[in-house]
């Protein structure tokens, strides 16, 4: 009889009494984690199950009683007294118990759905009653389970250990990540978790990073060809400085990681990255990940990376002078330097850095490139409803003789699961930094000349490239109108 276990995986429910090589299959499989509580058959004792696969070390706990207040103290480390070898085969068939609902097939089940839809993020969200599982495809959340309340912990602890968290730690936010693989197709996420205890629960969030395939490339960007040609000549250099503008979600740092990749594939040389937080993981290259709120250390990060004499560097963001000094200090010695800045388009970013306190002869030595960038929904192929601009959209879009254009609006279709979109598609503009242009920024002319000077030069501006795209049935109107002021 004495094989025979029971075993509590939080969800207030006993499963058993099952064999312990049942047990084991469970522990092995990630079921059974080492917070979850055994007991045998004959005993009234709950053991924790403190090492995962095989059960072959547990913690012994007096009583029922003490199990809970043990569980706060033990913390998954010290274990009390060990038992090894827990009991032997003996086979006795009684009643066929319940299975436990399978939570490692139910959380693969949910990365899985997360990333065939091609979401960028994964959340378990405890509510009052329920736990709401949801999806953020093209920046919008859906939800795709709603379990009941007492599956929240073994789920949320499943994502734990997968991440290398703590799993008894429930009242810290916790950071991890993992390489999830979905073996049919053998593809590959890299999954950035957090956890962070709240009211109801702890939420988990599990940020899908890019593919460890070939989709995170430049002709996948969504550029026209003038574009595309102007970023790939200046990324090709061999130093100097190109600078990506955008809000938050416009995909700047998308087109940073496909400018390396970029790199990577096309030119010998090291290339380092300082990150707030690594978004993607590139093989090939260094990923450096610093807290830029910790300005002192992000510098120091940036300086010694400087030293161990990289070809390629990319900054994620430059938010303040010491950091943009050490890029223009690399690009003046033989560096190509990536980053990005807050404005709100490329003629800005001149301006921007003066003001934060770069000479302009700084500016005019390193900067070679200016990049602003947007991101809007694109239209599903199969199911877009073309029709004809009217006379007032062609005047709200600056130009009235665009009446009568065909435009496309979203249908439905299965293809885009009723949603009329399917992806997104960036929406730019570029500004080279010319000897003509060099020579007014030594001279400080302020954004407006630099606008001037664009037009002049007939560089597309992000309203133009927007307004092809939309010509080109790639995006709505409804799209670029929220995207971009007019
Ligand atoms: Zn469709």
């Amino acid at each position: 009889m004495n094989d025979q276990w029971y075993f509590e995986i939080g969800d207030g429910n006993t499963y058993g009494p099952y064999p312990l090589e049942k047990l084991q299959k469970w522990a092995a499989a990630g079921n059974l984690m080492p917070t979850h509580r055994v007991r045998n058959a004959d005993s009234s004792e709950w053991v924790i199950a403190a090492y995962v696969p095989g059960l072959e070390l547990t913690t012994v706990i007096q009583d029922a009683a003490d199990a809970k207040e043990h569980e706060k103290q033990t913390s998954g480390n010290a274990i009390g007294s060990l038992v090894r070898g827990l009991g032997h085969k003996n086979k006795s068939k009684k009643s066929t118990p319940v299975e436990p609902p399978d939570i490692v097939a139910m959380c693969n089940e949910m990365l899985k759905i997360a990333f065939k839809r091609g979401a960028s993020d994964l959340h378990v969200d405890p509510e009052r009653n329920i736990t709401l599982v949801q999806i953020r495809v093209d920046g919008e959340l859906e939800t795709i389970r709603k379990l009941p309340k007492n599956l929240h912990n073994p789920v949320v602890s499943r994502y734990k250990v997968l991440s290398n968290m703590d799993i008894a730690e429930r009242r810290l936010p916790q950071d991890g990540r993992f390489v999830h693989s979905f073996d049919e197709d053998k593809r590959k996420v890299s999954i950035r978790a957090a956890c962070l205890p709240t009211t109801h629960g702890e939420r988990m969030t599990l940020r899908l990073l890019a593919l460890e395939t070939e989709e995170l490339t430049l002709n996948r960007l969504g550029m026209s060809r003038r574009t595309y040609d102007t970023f790939v000549k200046y990324a090709s250099q061999q130093q100097g400085m190109i600078l990506m503008t955008g809000p938050t979600g416009s995909g700047k740092s998308t087109t940073l990681y496909a400018a390396l990749r970029h790199r990577l594939a096309n030119y010998p040389g090291r290339i380092i990255t300082v990150e707030d937080p690594v978004e993607f993981d590139i093989v090939g290259v260094a990923q450096a990940e610093v807290d830029s709120a910790d300005k002192v250390q992000f510098n120091t990060v940036l300086r010694n990376i400087l030293r161990s004499d990289p070809d390629v560097i990319m900054i994620g963001e430059m938010r303040d002078l010491e950091s943009v000094d050490i890029a223009i200090k690399a690009a003046l010695t033989g560096h190509l330097v990536f980053s990005s800045l807050h404005t709100n388009s490329a003629a800005g970013v001149i301006t921007r850095l003066i003001d934060m306190g770069v000479k302009p002869f700084q500016v005019a030595a390193t900067l070679r490139l200016c990049v602003a960038q947007r991101l809007v929904k694109r239209l599903c192929s199969q199911c877009r409803k073309p029709r004809n601009l009217t006379s007032v959209e062609a005047a709200n879009l600056g130009n009235p003789t665009l009446e009568g254009s065909i435009i496309y609006e979203p249908g439905r279709c299965e293809r885009c699961n009723e949603r009329g979109f399917h992806g997104r598609v960036g929406i730019f503009e570029m500004l080279p930094i010319d000897d003509e242009l060099t020579r007014r920024i030594v001279a400080n002319c302020d954004e407006g000349a630099v606008s001037d000077y664009m037009r002049e030069c007939n560089m597309p501006r992000l309203r133009d490239d927007a307004i092809d795209k939309l010509l080109a049935g790639a995006t709505s109107l409804d799209q670029i109108f929220s995207a971009l002021i007019w």
